[in-house]
């Protein structure tokens, strides 16, 4: 049977484009896309022939049993996304578990992904960390999610859309309290940056001046210190006796 190639694409700049992702592109048989038309410019850079076929959130039951039939017939696949890994935020998963499931082998190739790309040049604690993705936009849903989300002591990571960063800031600071947090705007382009500072100073500069593509990263919560009564008696005698 053939295989299904899961195939990160640039995130904003071609050159991240891997070798092996431009050869696992050349030699598959098929391209499942996002976009047609916008993998066809990354195609079209790169001299790559293969046929494409449509694979999006509004097709993905439809085309499922066609592409694992394709793949059952030894077709070989690569799915890709508009920008990034695929399954990141993006169509994937519901194609990664039918392969699964029929017992079909799925490579996965690394490459651009916005969410460690950013965290690693945060400058906050890099593990743990936790990524969200894109928040619920109906603000009750919002709002009990981020509560959920307040007591992690781990980096937490959100995908926004321009056009919300600042109002999505508001609603975090509203419930995690004015933590520090960094804004990795545009990354692997020309205007590339990071804001870094507390919530309300990123809100401020939000509100001002937010363009472009964003990646949020918010300091996880203070570990909390145990309550006496929460540690068993023989610790609490140990820890008097380790201190002397
Ligand atoms: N699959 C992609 C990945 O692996 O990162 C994510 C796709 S998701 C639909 C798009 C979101 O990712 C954007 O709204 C933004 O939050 C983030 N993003 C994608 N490219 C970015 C970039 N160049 N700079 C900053 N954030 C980016």
């Amino acid at each position: 049977s053939g295989t299904l190639f899961l195939v990160p694409t640039p995130i904003g700049n071609l050159d991240d484009m891997t070798v092996r992702a431009v050869k696992t592109l050349q030699t598959v048989d098929l391209i499942a896309a996002e976009d047609t038309r916008n993998t066809q410019k990354l195609l079209n850079h790169f001299e790559i022939e293969t046929k494409q076929i449509s694979f999006h959130e509004h097709n993905t039951q439809q085309r499922i049993p066609e592409l694992i039939a394709k793949l059952q017939s030894g077709l070989s696949i690569a799915q890709v996304s508009d920008a990034g890994m695929p399954s990141i935020s993006d169509p994937g998963k519901e194609l990664v578990a039918a392969a699964i499931a029929a017992n079909l082998p799925v490579v996965p190739l690394p490459g651009a992904n916005a969410a460690t790309t950013a965290l690693i040049a945060s400058g906050l604690a890099p593990q743990p960390f936790m990524f969200y993705g894109f928040l619920p936009r109906k603000a009750s849903v919002q709002k009990a999610e981020l509560t959920k989300l307040a007591q992690q002591e781990q980096t937490v990571i959100f995908y926004e859309s321009p056009y919300r960063v600042a109002k999505t800031l508001t609603a975090i600071q509203a419930i995690f309290g004015d933590r520090q947090a960094v804004l990795a705007r545009e990354l692997t382009k020309l205007h590339e940056e990071f804001i870094r500072g507390s919530l309300s100073e990123l809100i401020d500069w939000a509100f001002e001046s937010a363009r472009g593509e964003f990646v949020i990263m918010v300091q996880g919560a203070d570990p909390v210190a145990p309550v006496a009564s929460d540690v068993p008696l023989v610790d609490q005698v140990q820890a008097l006796i380790d201190n002397g």
